[in-house]
């Protein structure tokens, strides 16, 4: 890029003039490469997953170390500039990007290792959930991450981590054992329950707030590498049926089964019969992470619902079970949401979705459930920042369109609606890595509910300047 004097976004609100000579010295300082809007791989730097949050910032720096993430760091003090921090880009409230700011791209630290003995993966912070999930599973190992595997591990480490195998091991920032983090000061640190406990404790769910983490260290754990899984549905009409025998199969299904309900339109999708596309389903997305043997005798209760539009449910490789939702989240759609983590699952719950549902004026949306309860709730509530030790579901209420939707607004209310219409259900909390940017502070506070003043307090300590802000923000 050339050494002109640009302008970014600094962090007192107005614009900060930053001569060419220190945007020389920078490039001149790091490994990695100092983007601008000119500058091949530009787009690719700056793209995130949801394009109704998309902005751009100013300058990209892609690092190539711990090291080139601290002199950037220190570069964002010193010139008091907006910094954003981009893992994988999935965020749905865009906040890897500070807008007009510096953002750093992370997505060439992307080293990984498994320690089959230890059973520990080291995963640096651009790495996608497939790729810890392909390189652990090549050891029968695997660490709980979500199930659309394009997502950045360190975002959802970060704000706490769900997925198939949360029920066995809890969330995934229950797995992290270790974290190198740059802070705000410029120090590379090493944080374990062991070393700056106050700052691991932190991380492990606390978002991006406290500093810039250079290497994760995951806890693995024998699973696969096949598995029970897919997709079985039934026509919406049944959905009461379905979703009493979900909430009884819920109730006593061995850890190693997990089920999403899911409410929804019939994609396209070759494996949908052509007589069902765009019609309303009553889907189970489930993945069974024990002995295959078992697998048929817990999924006993599903199979005698009987009937079902279409059946995908048979063992596959758990790689394969973690990556076949992804095309239905297309990159730089519009995407909405709102989230409840749940104690239970009462009836008005599950008939206003079922009401919701039947009169939902978007043909993309979802209604879901996700079985979370077992091994989270064992932990006391102040084990990490992560906390939500009573959610024993996950609600989400989730809208998809394209960019140039002439009913977007619309359909953003009517996902903001139906949120509110069953918040009643809630915990009170929802989690933190759903959020979207409308979304206020009281609903980061909800969601940390008793950790909140203690996240304050490391906040303070190791960022007492909220130099890491772009993010679901806590203010010190
Ligand atoms: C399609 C889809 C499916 C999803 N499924 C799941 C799921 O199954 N389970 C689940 O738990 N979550 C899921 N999520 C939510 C996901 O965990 C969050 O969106 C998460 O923030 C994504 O992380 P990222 O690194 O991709 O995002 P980014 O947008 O890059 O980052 C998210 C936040 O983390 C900060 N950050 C990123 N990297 C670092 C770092 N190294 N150090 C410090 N801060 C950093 C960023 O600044 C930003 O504030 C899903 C999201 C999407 C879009």
């Amino acid at each position: 890029m050339t050494a002109a004097t640009i302008e970014l976004s600094g962090r007192s609100g107005g614009p900060v003039a930053v001569p060419g000579e220190a945007l020389e010295d920078l490039a001149g300082k790091v490994e990695g490469r100092l983007l601008g809007p000119d500058d091949p791989g530009w787009d690719d730097a700056v793209r995130i997953w949801n394009g109704l949050a998309a902005t751009a910032p100013a300058l990209v720096l892609q690092p190539a170390s711990a090291a080139d993430v601290a002199a950037a760091v220190g570069f964002a003090r010193a010139h008091g500039l907006l910094l954003g921090v981009k893992g994988g880009g999935h965020n749905i409230a865009g906040t890897a990007i500070a807008e007009g700011g510096l953002t750093l791209d992370l997505s060439g630290l992307c080293q990984l290792t498994v320690d089959p003995e230890a059973r520990l993966a080291h995963v640096g912070p651009g790495c996608r959930l497939a790729d810890v999930d392909r390189a652990t599973q090549a050891h029968g190992l695997a660490t709980p991450l979500g199930f659309i595997s394009k997502v950045g591990v360190a975002g959802l480490t970060l704000g706490g981590g769900l997925g198939y195998l949360t029920r066995r091991f809890g969330w995934t920032a229950d797995n992290l054992v270790e974290a190198e983090v740059v802070g705000a000061d410029g120090q590379v640190r090493t944080a374990s329950r062991e070393r700056h406990p106050d700052l691991f404790w932190a991380l492990r769910g606390g978002g991006g707030n406290l500093g810039v983490v250079t290497r994760f260290t995951f806890q693995l754990h024998p699973v696969g590498p096949q598995v029970v899984g897919g997709l079985i549905a039934w026509p919406f009409e049944r959905a009461e049926e379905v979703m009493a025998a979900y909430r009884t199969l819920t109730a006593a299904a061995p850890r190693e089964l997990a089920t999403w309900l899911i409410l929804l339109n019939a994609p396209p999708a070759p494996f949908v019969p052509a007589a069902w596309h765009g019609r309303r389903l009553c889907t189970f997305a489930v993945c069974h992470s024990g002995d295959p043997g078992d697998a048929e005798r817990d999924l006993a209760p599903v199979r005698a619902l009987g009937d079902p539009v279409f059946d995908l449910l048979g063992p596959q490789p758990y790689t394969e079970v973690q990556s076949y939702l992804d095309d239905t989240e297309p990159d730089g759609h519009h995407y909405y949401w709102r989230t409840e983590f749940l104690a239970g699952l009462e009836d008005g719950l599950l008939a206003g979705m079922r009401e919701l549902f039947a009169d939902c004026p978007i043909p993309e949306a979802e209604l879901g459930v996700l079985h979370l309860s077992g091994a989270l709730n064992e932990r006391p509530a102040d084990d990490g920042a992560v906390g939500n030790r009573d959610a024993r579901y996950v609600l989400g209420v989730n809208g998809m369109w394209a960019p140039d939707e002439p009913e977007a607004g619309r359909f953003r209310q009517w996902v903001r609606d139906a949120g509110a219409r069953l918040r009643p259900w809630s915990t009170g909390a929802t989690y933190i890595n759903f959020q979207t940017a409308d979304e206020g502070d009281d609903r980061v506070r909800a969601t940390y509910g008793a950790n909140y003043d203690r996240l304050v307090e490391v906040k303070r300590r190791y960022d007492p300047d909220n130099l890491f802000r772009a993010n679901r923000n806590i203010r010190p």
